[in-house]
């Protein structure tokens, strides 16, 4: 437990919590670039790209620590937003997908 708190406070810390935000449709992308790689998540449906999240999350209150990073930055107003123009949605979402496989 140890261990994750600090890994919250450096991603948290270090802007690794991301949101981006497409315009004008205002579609949202939440990524977290964890100790390793970057992650997508969807903190509203509670869903995360990772095998942390994809092994562990049922015991875990189905958080792993990049949705726990998401409640937090959001609390402390330290999400990195940036923002897009829908054109760029799909090339962007084909990127996204192509680091996750
Ligand atoms: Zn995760």
């Amino acid at each position: 437990m140890k261990k994750d708190s600090a890994n919250l406070d450096a991603i948290i810390s270090g802007r690794g919590v991301k949101l981006h935000y497409f315009e004008p449709s205002n579609r949202k992308i939440w990524t977290v670039v964890g100790k390793d790689n970057e992650h997508w998540l969807d903190p509203d449906l509670g869903f995360c790209s990772c095998e942390d999240y994809y092994f562990n999350a049922m015991e875990n209150n189905g958080e792993c620590y990049h949705l726990k990073s998401v409640k937090i930055a959001r609390q402390e107003n330290k999400v990195e937003v940036i923002k897009f123009s829908d054109s760029e949605f799909e090339s962007f979402i084909t990127a996204l997908v192509s680091d996750l496989m």
